[in-house]
């Protein structure tokens, strides 16, 4: 559990530290703590500093912040509750939340790098995070080197020489590629390199990095954390000396602060997001195999197909979940594909994913967008790739819905 033992009431140590809780009740329980007025929900601490009763106090509070929070960049008691309830769930020691998944993304590999240093990372991943590794931390002097994810080889001979960063994001967005977290956690550990996960597609639910051997684990709480298209926010997990030696002193400075209104809203959100998770994974299996039989269908990419390349590492690494994500390579081109998309009457077209709602994208056009045609193609995303975010509609609306779409 995370050392932050803020505002932590005698209640909440309740029950016993030997009762091992089943995730779906930590997802209510941890990291609860309530004021004097015994509120049922969590409060809301809207408040950007913090009072001391003297100023000896105001100094025993600067000097190692365990029991007083001192200014709201820092820290502050709800955001302190989602923390605790994200460390819980994911099995970390510490958890820092963010204002957005690009900082939690950006501050995770940036705390950790200095000109000359070099940083690995798999090629296929979310095109901000392709941005931040191959234009703004070469820009300072850091070496990026990029490898196919699902390549051993690759990785062995990229982790052959010192490294101080790996990077890798499984399955990646949008081709849905999966990379082997124990296989390149050993490979780096063994180089001295810090290796981080993007965790979003796969969610807490389903992907335990940190249990595989990843040493960090960053989230875009935007997905399936708040999972219902409100807020913005991201989140950072690791061991407390990472936490301690590298990413505090530079969240710390630089201020990527989550407000304290969206840690309320993602205190709420991880009370139902197992629910929202199985059952949003259940559709889009159900669909991944509509999508299957369909002839204007090229190929469908989802992780919990037997279809998939790496189906079998998907058994071992998320219990065989498949994710809320399906990947579907139309036959045609950019119209055909846009045709598609402009017929669907219920799914909405948004470059957004992990919600309640479901959503559709044509990445080589938004989300890809900024990336070249040459490192598109590199990572699959052709003009006829759709990505397809299964929500929480009944699956039967869903696929009359694609149906009637590829009828027309
Ligand atoms: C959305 C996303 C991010 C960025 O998160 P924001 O909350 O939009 O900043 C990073 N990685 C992946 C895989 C994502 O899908």
């Amino acid at each position: 559990m995370s050392k932050r033992p803020w505002g932590y009431q005698p209640r909440s140590e309740r029950p016993d530290p030997n009762w091992t809780l089943d995730p779906q009740t930590q997802a209510v329980r941890a990291g609860l703590a309530r004021s004097g007025f015994g509120e049922t929900s969590e409060a809301l601490y809207l408040t950007s500093g913090f009072t001391y009763s003297n100023a000896e106090e105001a100094e025993e509070a600067f000097i190692d912040e365990t029991d007083h929070f001192v200014y709201g960049r820092f820290g502050n008691p709800t955001v302190a509750m989602f923390e605790q309830r994200l460390a819980a769930l994911e099995g970390a020691e510490f958890c820092v939340a963010t204002g957005s998944g690009m900082s939690a993304m950006f501050a995770s590999v940036a705390c950790l790098v200095k000109a000359g240093d070099r940083v690995v990372a798999s090629a296929s991943m979310f095109s901000s995070c392709h941005v931040v590794l191959t234009e703004i931390l070469p820009k300072w002097g850091v070496t990026v080197e990029l490898v196919k994810g699902n390549d051993p080889s690759a990785w062995a001979k990229a982790l052959s020489t010192p490294t101080k960063a790996v990077f890798l994001e499984t399955p990646s967005n949008p081709m849905l590629d999966i990379v082997d977290i124990k296989m390149v956690s050993d490979l780096a550990h063994k180089v001295g390199a810090t290796v981080i996960v993007d965790n979003v597609m796969a969610s807490p639910v389903y992907q335990k990095p940190l249990q595989l051997g990843a040493d960090v684990v960053m989230y875009s709480a935007t997905k399936h954390i708040d999972g219902q298209g409100r807020v913005l926010a991201g989140a950072v997990l690791g061991s407390f000396a990472y936490m301690q030696e590298h990413f505090l002193p530079f969240f710390r400075h630089t201020g990527p602060t989550i407000s304290a209104f969206n840690a309320w809203i993602l205190l709420k959100s991880l009370e139902t997001m197992q629910m929202r998770v199985e059952k949003m994974n259940a559709s889009a299996q159900e669909i991944a195999e509509f999508l299957e039989t369909r002839k204007e269908v090229k190929s469908v990419r989802y992780p919990g197909l037997k279809s998939h390349p790496d189906y079998a590492l998907t058994q071992k690494q998320t219990g065989g979940a498949g994710g809320t994500n399906i990947c579907i390579e139309l036959n045609g081109n950019k119209k055909d594909a846009f045709a598609f998309v402009n017929r669907l009457v219920l799914i909405d077209i948004s470059n957004n994913h992990g919600d309640s709602k479901t959503l559709i994208t044509h990445p080589a056009s938004t989300t890809h967008k900024r990336l070249s045609p040459e490192v598109q193609a590199e990572m699959g995303i052709t003009p006829s790739v759709l990505r397809l975010s299964v929500g929480l509609e009944a699956s039967v609306d869903l696929i009359k819905d694609l149906t009637q779409a590829f009828k027309s």
